[in-house]
């Protein structure tokens, strides 16, 4: 079960005693330039902080593997890698009988309404079968799945309908069940879960608005307590799964402090409540609307308190597990687009032979497959992560932004490339899909926002041992321009010197270790080896860049970017390469290879060998000529989307 970070062990993060605007606060934030903008995203870092602080230290973001991966002087090469929990015989029979609703109702046709939305009867069906309540306790009338069951599940109902499947990460990781079961008190449970669970009400997750999407510092909607009632005024944006009579949790302003009411929206819409209904491409068989609030009345009881923090507290939280569910979204629908490559690929000849038997077009099989491995490698590790009580929040974004990017790759370069001019007709999945496709990369988190997230994650607590110190040194000496070749300067700050100076000398006479991956086959030893060694060469290039541009780094986003990219990627290839490694199937670990050397020549900037070549098109090869089932589970022909052909 996905752990209530809710723990008695948790800590204080310590504040700024001098309460001036540290580095941490100012040069780590993600907006820049001015000092309304930096502070004003040193709010979202206070909500950060105080996000860390609902864990225990261990499973705090700098003892996270990622973290621990750059700044530790081993790399903690076990915690990369996480075994699949075992899914409860009830939990598996929840998950059994909602894939075989979705499957019933794709074979019967049965799946959309008349306004082409997923139908009110499969949203039934799947409530009978338990599957709004996965996420949910028992004791609240839900299975309680694991995490790590639930996010590899969402693959496999991906793979039937990649809608149903996101509409099951809206409603239990962003939406209200995980809000109000982490958060929730006895009595808000007791009052929530089990229409949340049985799926009388589902949920949705309302943070955008008009003015606030990468901004959440921008948020306008205000709820003022008025006698036993908060009232509501404002507008959302964009919210998946909103139709009258969903629960709702809802980021608003309290005295200027995010919060997060659970609202109950009408059954129908009235002079307080309205939709905003608008064309939009993406997510086109679910409900996305707008929202306006006028005067809006909504129980006092029910707001969450988190016991610290503010609703950024609890929106951060959900949006953890939304970005492995994402992630897991990719890899299902990945494998039905390479499920749909292979029957063409059989039936098109061109120059006298099918384009299956031609080099271009296995290399993009064994490219996709090789997508699909890393997708699952990060959902499976992640899942197993947040299980464990990480709060995981630095390898969740490796996870969004990976699954999100490699969808997007798979959909234009390997799966329109393949079917040529038929991807564009009406019934193609393609044409049909591709802002499906594509919209991942925006919603949860835009990728390179995301990015510049985790470089901040990532660099915070060195900027606060060494930098902020010195800063603070700096300030109280009056010196200018300061200059460590100056004896004078160098004097006057030896104090707050000395420890940075100590940890330079210290990383620059280090040996890098090698860790013993000695159990993994001989390709995927490499790569994890090669990981281990870039990953352990960061810190000095990473505080180097601080040490560089100092205040001025929150303006070098570029920069930022490109460091944060090239940790993330070592950290896929290390994740993939232990989780093929371990695989029993060899076109699993081949797949695994491909991606990772893709992976390794981006980073050392390195043409591809002749060794490259032959392993993405042998792993090709052997996808066209039956080993699909090895990559996906299933047969191609069980997933198969139909199309109409020209
Ligand atoms: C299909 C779909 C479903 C969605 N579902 C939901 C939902 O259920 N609930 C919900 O609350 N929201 C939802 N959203 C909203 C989504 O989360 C936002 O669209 C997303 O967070 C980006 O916000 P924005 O669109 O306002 O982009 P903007 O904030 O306008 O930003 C646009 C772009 O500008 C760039 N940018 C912005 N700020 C900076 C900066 N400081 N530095 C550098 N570059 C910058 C980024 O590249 C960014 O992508 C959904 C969106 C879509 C498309």
């Amino acid at each position: 079960m996905a752990t209530n970070p809710t723990d008695s062990n948790a800590t204080e993060v310590p504040t700024d005693p001098a309460g001036e605007i540290s580095f941490a606060e100012t040069a780590l934030t993600l907006g820049g330039k001015s000092a309304e903008e930096a502070q004003r995203t040193g709010a979202i870092d206070k909500a950060d902080d105080e996000v860390e602080a609902l864990f225990s230290p261990q499973y705090q973001t700098v003892n996270s593997p990622a973290h621990r991966a750059v700044w530790d002087r081993e790399l903690p090469m076990e915690l990369f890698h996480c075994e699949p929990p075992e899914t409860p015989p009830h939990v598996q029979k929840v998950m059994d009988d909602s894939l075989a609703v979705v499957r019933r109702h794709c074979q019967a046709g049965t799946v959309l309404d008349d306004q082409n939305k997923i139908s009110v009867t499969v949203l039934d069906d799947l409530a009978a079968a338990g599957y709004w309540g996965l996420l949910v306790d028992k004791q609240h009338g839900g299975s309680g799945a694991p995490f790590g069951s639930f996010a590899p599940f969402l693959t496999q109902m991906a793979m039937l309908d990649p809608t149903i499947a996101g509409l099951a990460s809206v409603h239990g990781c962003i939406g209200a069940v995980d809000p109000v079961r982490t958060f929730g008190n006895a009595q808000q449970k007791q009052q929530f879960l089990p229409c949340l669970a049985s799926g009388e009400r589902l949920s949705a997750f309302a943070l955008t608005e008009p003015c606030a999407g990468s901004d959440l510092t921008a948020l306008r909607t205000t709820t003022k307590l008025e006698g036993d009632h908060y009232v509501v005024n404002g507008e959302k944006l964009f919210i998946t799964n909103v139709v009258p009579g969903r629960t709702v949790g809802l980021v608003c302003l309290i005295d200027e402090r995010p919060a997060v009411l659970v609202v109950d929206l009408p059954e129908a819409e009235n002079d307080h409540f309205q939709l905003v209904q608008y064309g939009l491409y993406a997510l086109k068989h679910t409900h996305n609307c707008g929202m306006v609030f006028k005067d809006f009345q909504v129980p006092a009881s029910n707001l969450l308190t988190p016991p610290k923090g503010d609703g950024l507290t609890i929106a951060y939280h959900g949006l953890n597990l939304g970005r492995v569910a994402l992630c897991a979204n990719a890899a299902g629908t990945m494998r039905t687009m390479m499920a749909g490559m292979l029957p063409w690929a059989h039936y098109r000849k061109t120059y006298g032979a099918t384009i299956a038997n031609r080099e271009l077009v296995q290399r993009r099989l064994g490219r996709m497959a090789g997508l699909i491995t890393g997708c699952d490698a990060l959902v499976q590790w992640c899942a197993g992560l947040i299980d464990q009580g990480y709060r995981g929040e630095m390898e969740c974004i490796v996870a969004k932004v990976f699954g999100s990017e490699a969808q997007k790759e798979a959909a234009v370069e390997l799966l329109m490339k393949t079917h040529g001019g038929r991807s564009f007709l009406h019934g193609h999945t393609l044409g049909d899909n591709v802002h499906e496709f594509l919209a991942p990369c925006i919603y949860e988190g835009e990728g390179e926002m995301l990015s510049m997230g985790f470089f901040k994650s990532l660099v915070k607590q060195h900027g606060k041992q060494f930098f902020e110190p010195i800063g603070m040194a700096v300030q109280k000496t009056g010196i200018k321009k300061p200059s460590p070749l100056n004896p004078l300067h160098a004097w006057a700050l030896k104090d707050a010197l000395w420890p940075y100076l100590k940890w330079m000398t210290s990383q620059k006479i280090r040996s890098i270790s090698t860790p013993d991956v000695s159990s993994l086959p001989s390709a995927q030893k490499i790569h994890a080896e090669f990981a281990c060694d870039q990953l352990q060469r960061m810190p000095l290039e990473i505080s180097g860049t601080m040490s560089k541009h100092q205040l001025k780094l929150v303006d070098r986003q570029c920069r930022m970017s490109e460091l944060s990219q090239r940790v993330q990627d070592l950290i896929v290839i290390l994740a993939t390469a232990l989780y093929a490694g371990r695989h029993d199937d060899e076109l699993v670990r081949a797949a695994g290879d491909v991606l990772c050397q893709d992976l390794t020549r981006g980073l050392m900037g390195r043409r591809p060998s002749d060794r490259d070549f032959r392993t993405a098109v042998e792993l090709g090869k052997a996808i066209a000529e039956g080993g699909f089932a090895s990559i996906a589970g299933i047969e191609a022909e069980e997933i198969l989307m139909p199309y109409d052909e020209a």
